[in-house]
């Protein structure tokens, strides 16, 4: 976090170095990313992604969406708009916040993206299926998502039963779970443990960390050893989708 010096934020552990949340998926043909973040650019860049074919979002708070900007770079490269997937929510934040993307009269080398308006129905990006979730974060909906046997949800503090049945089969979960310290709109890292054992899923990993929750390496041993803290450039293989 700027400005502070923290044991966490003054460690040396790679691990503990936190860039904000977002996943990369990728099939034979397809590869999307979840969330543009403020870090998109470095993420990019560091994980040295040629191809893009598209974004989904989960919801419009900046910290999953000031990044857009960024997929500039696609278009030059790519040269086509890049397929952006958000729903009703989400795309009124886009507007307002890259009017310049959305203006009549665009100026030359800005964004160009192609919108597709998701709800809480399934959808196809390339070959991927994705199954939206419907999940809490205090009173702002927001989009988990379901591909395969992986499910990503990040930003929640609640889900309710028939969201949670869209989950249950899963065999690795990324969840959110922010610190100990109770908060309004994120789960706690003992709600998240609570979720992932009511659940049944075989493996989880935790994302959206603040700084307050402790050191990975320390609170790694607390947690039991199917479910751990994500890190920065984690990758994970899982059985895709069978189509
Ligand atoms: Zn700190
Ligand atoms: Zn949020
Ligand atoms: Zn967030």
């Amino acid at each position: 976090m700027i400005g502070c010096g923290c044991a966490i934020c003054s460690s040396s552990n790679e691990k503990d170095k936190r860039l904000r949340s977002s996943i990369l998926v990728k099939s034979n043909k397809t590869t999307l990313v979840v969330d543009t973040t403020p870090d998109f650019r470095t993420q990019m860049l560091r994980e040295n992604v040629k191809k893009l074919d598209a974004v989904i979002f989960t919801h419009p708070h900046k910290d999953h969406i000031a990044g857009l900007d960024d997929v500039r770079a696609y278009n030059f490269f790519q040269h086509k708009p890049m397929d952006v997937y958000a729903n009703d929510l989400t795309q009124e934040a886009l507007r307002r916040e890259f009017y310049y993307i959305f203006s009549e009269k665009k100026y030359p080398g800005i964004p160009n993206i192609h919108l597709h308006t998701i709800t809480d129905e399934p959808f196809k990006v390339g070959d991927i299926q994705v199954i939206p979730i419907l999940v809490h974060h205090l009173n702002m909906p927001v989009l988990g998502f379901r591909f395969g046997n992986f499910t990503y949800i990040t930003d929640a503090n609640k889900i309710d039963d028939q969201e949670k049945v869209k989950i249950k089969g899963s065999e690795v979960l990324v969840v959110n779970a922010l610190r100990k310290k109770e908060h309004i709109s994120h789960f706690t890292l003992q709600e998240a443990v609570d979720l992932v054992e009511e659940l049944k899923i075989p493996v989880a990993y935790f994302t959206h960390i603040s700084h307050q929750l402790g050191l990975h390496d320390d609170i790694n041993k607390e947690l039991p050893s199917n479910i751990q803290l994500a890190y920065d450039g984690l990758q994970i293989e899982i059985e895709g989708n069978k189509n």
